[in-house]
């Protein structure tokens, strides 16, 4: 099974739980993201994801270079994932968040990189 199906068949998930689909895509992945009731934006892929809610927000984020900017959205990611740290009621879904969080940090360790090579090329 691919990774459309599965996106599709959490989405339909999501929904019978109570969740509504939402305007807004996940700046990762671009899947549809999903308001729970308990008012959590989640994405089917990565779970909880943090949406820039007000203007005066978005208006201050596109003035960052993009890398920062990617970078300030993973950080708010990562405050809202660690939320969690510590009230999982599963191994499995410690597992789920340990790597959710590991995934994050790689992709920031990454972005620096970049940002230190484009750095250099000037
Ligand atoms: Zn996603």
């Amino acid at each position: 099974m691919g990774k459309d199906d599965d996106v599709v068949k959490k989405g339909a998930e999501l929904l019978r739980q109570g969740a509504t689909m939402l305007q807004e895509s996940c700046p990762i992945c671009g899947s549809p993201l999903y308001k729970l009731k308990s008012g959590d934006i989640v994405c089917p892929i990565h779970g909880k994801v943090a949406i820039v809610s007000n203007e005066s927000e978005a208006i201050e984020e596109s003035s960052a270079p993009l890398f920062v900017r990617i970078e300030e959205k993973i950080l708010k990611q990562l405050d809202v994932l660690s939320e969690d740290i510590g009230k999982t009621s599963s191994y499995e879904d410690d597992v789920k968040l340990s790597m959710a969080i590991g995934g994050w940090l790689e992709v920031i360790e990454k972005l620096r990189f970049l940002r230190k090579e484009s750095k250099e090329k000037d």
